[in-house]
């Protein structure tokens, strides 16, 4: 995975290397290799930040905790997979394990009737960009409901591309089994 590394309209401190004495000029080079690092994950908790946090406040105090066994026991109507990838201001960005599960991953409850015990029926087990569409109804999911669920601002969303066909009408496009989604976010703004 590249890393974002333009953090420079962040709040992030800038990594500073001004004040190694003169002795250590050796380790220069290794601070800033540590500093590079140190940047890209930054940049990772920043995007976490701006993109997954800003409906923080409306998390119900639900846990995110599950009863594993219990959601492979329900039946269920609809149990699919489409696959995600974000660009966030052209780079590869990760898809948040625990979306729709993690109670700072699952903003919009209004679906949850619809989803195995205690999680969202859109989610995500692991940073693969898998969403899980698993539902105790034969509905339709869109991907603007999906949205909701992560808390990403549409407004953010300057491309959404379906299998490589650009869609206009993003919000509206119902998730279908197998799938390829991407989405370009901009926010810098
Ligand atoms: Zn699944």
């Amino acid at each position: 995975m590249s890393l974002p590394r333009d953090v420079s309209k962040t709040d992030v401190a800038p990594i500073s290397i001004t004040d190694v004495q003169p002795g250590q000029k050796k380790l220069m080079l290794l601070y800033a290799g540590i500093g590079f690092v140190a940047v890209g994950i930054a940049s990772i908790v920043l995007i976490y930040m701006i993109l997954y946090q800003p409906l923080a406040s409306k998390t119900t105090g639900k846990s995110g905790e599950f009863n594993l066994t219990e959601i492979h026991s329900v039946s269920l109507a609809r149990h699919d997979h489409v696959s995600l990838s974000i660009l966030v201001n052209g780079q590869q960005a990760m898809v948040p394990e625990e979306v729709g599960i993690n109670p700072q991953l699952w903003h919009d409850h209004s679906l949850e009737r619809y989803g195995p015990s205690g999680i969202s029926p859109m989610h995500t087990h692991d940073t693969s960009g898998t969403i899980h569409i698993e539902s105790t109804t034969p509905r339709e999911y869109t991907l603007g409901e999906f949205l909701a669920v992560i808390g990403i601002n549409p407004d953010r969303v300057t491309r959404m591309t379906v299998d490589g066909n650009a869609l206009n009408d993003f919000l509206n496009h119902p998730m279908n089994d197998g799938e390829k989604i991407q989405l370009e976010l901009n926010i810098s703004g």
